[in-house]
This record gives structure tokens, sequence and C-alpha cells, in this order.
């Protein structure tokens, strides 16, 4: 599985002049084929007298944690959800929304099964009662891949009909977020709840839910058929494990590049072939938008959970965008700020009125700092979820490094 083609602009030109123009579904591994190679195997076993708390321990050694962004560890994950009283709910986070995020697609049109094989080895463990998939609307492939398989699935016997709803969203940003992504799917305005309660207590029709990001689960499903140590026995800089890094910007080979998770943002730019012809490295973009921007002069620091914190940001999902002296840091962080305006839910007022305001004030020719400052801690404060606690990210990280450009 660690092989990775790239769409580089030659191959796309040559499937446009062959007529292929990606309105079609890519060549993907189905259920035979799948099977042929072990696939479904450890799910048997499991089903067939298998303890929870013995996979509970596999995952946890191989020190699996959630690849959505937040890195809470999968098999404590599965203690929480199964300490309240069923019935229990199961629900894939498939709205990769996150700018410059693209793994799960990358995997989903590849190998789906092994993520439907770690949902439902993760379903097992919780003994959850159904299984929803909810997956962005953007990605009309992957829902037909998926909406194919599980059909595959439901006629093998693998699963009961109706055991996998794929429900699909509707183009909000603020869906991946897995309070508003239960609420949609509960068939509600896409909008954060307050925590506590946690979803493992109160989810879907307030029955504790797990919820998994799609990238977490196909390594459940690796880990339990070929061991731990795929995860343990890579080691960099301090650092174990593995990490899909969805690389775009000012390099040669764009795409999911699987590193060692310890890698640092100059091995991924080695990994993606060097920086474009003529273009110096300036900046990157750790983690998505709300991780901001890192100056090259910090390329020294292992791209994993954790490492980022002390610095001011987090890893994320993983999406690395990287700048060259072509790019602006101002301009890419007031476009990322003019993301979270757009895509704000709008229900509380310091992420609402303060992307807002950010936008308006960032784009004055010298930037009220004192002002920003201000404005991004009442930000970090008040907000009740993720989007508005993360979007002064980019001011502050440009404020900090990039200060001639302010
Ligand atoms: Fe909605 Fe922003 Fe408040 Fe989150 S922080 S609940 S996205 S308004």
């Amino acid at each position: 599985h660690n092989h990775i083609d790239h769409a580089t602009p030659e191959k796309v030109k040559a499937a446009i002049e062959a007529g292929d123009t990606h309105a079609h579904i890519p060549q993907y591994q189905g259920l035979a084929a799948y099977q042929a190679e072990g696939g479904y195997a450890e799910l048997a076993k499991l089903r067939d007298g298998g303890d929870w708390k013995q996979v509970q321990d596999t995952v946890l050694s191989a020190g699996l944690r959630g690849l959505g962004g937040a890195g809470f560890p999968s098999g404590t994950k599965w203690g929480f959800v199964r300490a309240n009283e069923g019935p229990r709910y199961l629900a894939v986070n498939g709205d990769e929304g996150e700018p410059g995020t693209f793994k799960d697609r990358y995997y989903l049109e590849r190998t789906p099964h092994l993520m439907l094989e770690g949902m439902l080895i993760a379903a097992w463990a919780v003994e959850a009662e159904i299984c929803f998939i909810y997956m962005r609307d953007e990605y009309p492939a992957v829902l037909k891949i998926l909406a194919n398989e599980i059909k595959a699935l439901e006629e093998a016997g693998i699963v009961d009909p109706g055991y996998i709803e794929l429900r699909r969203g509707a183009g909000a940003y603020i869906c991946g977020e897995e309070s508003a992504m239960i609420e949609s799917i509960e068939g509600k305005r896409g909008e954060p709840r307050h925590r506590p309660p946690f979803v493992a207590q109160v989810g879907i029709f307030n029955r504790p839910t797990l919820v998994h990001n799609v990238e977490t689960l196909l390594w459940v499903a690796r880990i339990l058929r070929e061991g731990p140590e795929i995860l343990t026995s890579v080691e960099k800089n301090g650092r174990k494990g593995l990490r899909s890094y969805s690389v775009s910007g000012r390099v040669k080979n764009p795409g999911v590049h699987l590193l060692p998770a310890g890698s640092t943002i100059t091995d991924i730019i080695e990994a993606a072939g060097g920086m474009l012809d003529g273009q110096a490295f300036k900046a990157y973009q750790p983690g998505g938008p709300s991780s901001g921007l890192l100056p090259a002069s910090m390329a020294d620091i292992p791209l994993d959970f954790d490492m980022l914190q002390p610095h001011g940001t987090f890893i994320g999902s993983a999406a690395v965008v990287v700048l060259s002296d072509q790019d602006s840091a101002r301009d890419a962080a007031l476009n990322m700020l003019r993301f979270f305006e757009d895509e704000s839910c709008g229900q509380c007022t310091p992420c609402r009125v303060g992307c807002e305001k950010a936008v308006k004030l960032m784009q004055a020719e010298k930037w009220d700092q004192n002002l920003l400052e201000e404005l991004s801690q009442t930000m970090v404060d008040a907000s009740i979820c993720g989007l508005g606690q993360a979007a002064p990210n980019p001011i502050r990280l440009t404020m900090k490094h990039f200060p001639d450009e302010v």
C-alpha cells in the first residue's frame, strides 16, 4: 500500500487528450480482490467469539490516533463509547473539507474496503447498531464506489441490508466538525454542539456514538491484519508511526505522501520531488488553514501530533501547503481568514463577527496588530468550536513570523 502514484500535470494532460476527463469511477480494488488478499478474514474471526479488549489493546499498542486532526487515541475512544449503555452508533467522518486535505479521498478511490473493514471492526468493538458514513458530496466518485461496495457487502452476507447508511454532505465545511456532522445526520442544520456532553456519551439521536475519520479506520484494518509493528517499527526523529501528508503548493510532485510521522517539512518537500524550478522555499502550512503559516527557518520540526503546540499551531489532518518566494504570507493568511468567514456557521458571535472583522482589518495596508491580537484572543476564548478557536492562528503566526509583510 505504500506505492503512491501522482496525478502529475503530464498525466492529467494525457488523460484529457485520451478523452478521459475524470467523469468516471477510477480503478479501485473491489470486494473479491480485497478478500483474495485476506480482507474480511480478521472481521470474521472477531465476530466468531473475539475479545474486544484484546483488539482494543492491539490498537492502543500500535499508537493509533485520530487522523481527522484531533489525534485522540482510537482505542481509548472505544472504551468511552462502550462505557455508555446501548444502543450505540458509529459514524465515519468523510467530510474531508479542510483545504489542502485529500488523503481520505485518495485511499477511498483505491482501497475502499480497507476503510469498510476497519469500520466494521470498530462497530463490532463497540457493538454499534448502525454505521453511518457521512461523505462529502464533492467526492462523487467516492460516493459511487461506496454505494457499490456497500451493496456488494450486503450481497455477500457480510453485513445486513441497511446496516451501513451512506449520507451525503452538502458542501458545508463545518459539517466536518463531529457534533455538527451529527446534527446534519439527524437532518438538522449543521451547527456544532456545546461539550460536554461528548458525542461518545450523547451522539446521534442522543445515543453514544463512535466517530472516526476515514483514514483512522483503514489503519484499524491494517493493524489487525499486519500487526501493530506496521506503525511501531517506523521511527524518525524520536517519533513512531506513519503519516499520510497531503502535499500541495510549489513542489514538483504534489499528492499524498506516506512518510514516517516524524518527518520535517524538508523531508516532505524532498519526497514531493523538491521545489518547482526557480522557486525558493519560503513558508509552509503544516496542517490546514487552521494551522496558519510557519517560515522556512522552522523547517526542522517533526510534523507529528503534539510537536507543533509549542509553536502555537498543530498538525491537524496533515494538509501541507508549500509556499515559495513568489507567494505572500500576508495574502495567504488573508485567504485563510476569508475561508473561515465564508464557512463560519454563524452560531456564535465571536466567530461570526470575528472572522468578518479580521478580514476587514487584514485588508488594510498596515495591519492594526494590537487590535488583531485583541480580536484573536476573544475568538480563542469565546468561540464554541474549533473553527472560531483556531481561525486566529494564521493572523498570529503571520504577525510573528512575517512582520515585514504586515
Ligand atoms: Fe459556528 Fe464559528 Fe461558533 Fe463554531 S465557532 S459554532 S463555526 S460560529
